[in-house]
């Protein structure tokens, strides 16, 4: 099974295990007004996605999209995973500030963080979008037609998207970025939830996007570009930083417990699949006590649906150790 496929199949797989309580979702479409903002500190204000995984009714939008205000305009982390999505939050922006958005950064090559860029540029066609290089060469490549295509179909045309459009600025571990009187410190440090992630620490409010390195309710998807032990390394080096505020991908703002409580699902995996590798347990034979290992997480979205390629993604790590 290809990659597609397989993805497809897992996404329709799953809408009855993720959808989470919402009737919006199945008696009409979404609009903007259904997602409010939500102030965390006195610049930055995150628009909550739903868990839902992209139909019609939510036009494909899913994750946490973050808006900084800086005295040169708006910034926006992750955009949304559609079109739709990257216009409901230029009226978001809106409704904040007369300025307009200047710049967006990108966490991650996964389309439900980056397609709503094509709906910040639309209106905003100046506005700089900031990825790491290896983002920038896989939405360049074939993923970015690849998620386009996807959301388009999974939504049934309402995601309203028509160009795959990545960053066009490359960022990396280290680099500063300086918007107005804000500045943006991206972290990057190896394959972690995917081989493109970066972090970014709005300097001098206490507060780090994290993209899907730290989840907080949802599990999703971990591929052939992800590392577990590189997923957990991440997590401590940000967490030894002790930022007031970790604002995940998806599900809601949390301190450093929140960031502690993923990396600890992701350790407990690794160290179970090592442990019963070395015991010499196929993949499949192993899911079962994986699962009690994580039983503490049977209440996260996409549970049922995750854990299973989770093992084999970790089975895959623990073999390639050996070698
Ligand atoms: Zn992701």
């Amino acid at each position: 099974m290809n990659k597609t496929m397989h993805i497809a199949l897992c996404l329709l797989l799953a809408v009855p295990a993720l959808f989470l309580p919402r009737a919006a979702s199945w008696a009409a479409d979404l609009t903007e007004a259904d997602f409010a903002l939500t102030q965390i500190t006195d610049r930055i204000h995150v628009i909550y996605g739903p868990f839902d995984l992209p139909d019609r009714s939510n036009h494909g939008f899913r994750n946490n999209p973050v808006i900084v205000l800086t005295s040169a305009g708006a910034v926006v982390f992750d955009p949304g995973g559609s079109a739709w999505a990257g216009e409901m939050v230029v009226g978001k922006v809106r409704s904040l500030t007369r300025q307009p958005i200047v710049a967006v950064f990108n966490s991650h090559a996964h389309g439900d963080h980056w397609l709503g860029n094509e709906g910040i540029r639309r209106t905003y066609p100046d506005a700089l979008i900031y990825g790491h290089p290896a983002m920038k060469a896989r939405v360049e490549g074939a993923d970015g037609r690849y998620w386009l295509e996807l959301i388009e179909r999974l939504t049934e045309g309402s995601a309203g998207g028509a160009q795959a459009i990545g960053p066009d600025t490359a960022v990396n571990d280290g680099d500063v970025i300086a918007i107005g009187d804000t500045r943006f410190r991206v972290y990057h440090t190896g394959p972690a939830h995917t081989d493109s992630d970066i972090m970014v620490e709005v300097v001098g409010e206490n507060a780090l996007l994290t993209g899907d390195v730290v989840r907080n309710g949802l599990l999703g998807i971990m591929e052939s570009d992800a590392s577990f032990a590189g997923n957990i390394a991440a997590i401590d080096s940000i967490v030894q930083k002790s930022f007031e505020y970790y604002i995940p991908g998806h599900g809601l703002v949390g301190g450093v417990d929140m960031a502690r409580h993923y990396r600890s699902y992701l350790d407990t995996v690794l160290t179970t699949v090592r442990k019963l590798y070395a015991e010499q347990l196929a993949d499949f034979e192993m899911k079962p006590m994986v699962i009690e290992a994580v039983s503490l997480y049977r209440g996260w979205a996409g549970f049922e649906l995750r854990v299973g390629p989770h093992v084999s993604r970790a089975f895959l790590e623990v073999e390639a150790e050996e070698f």
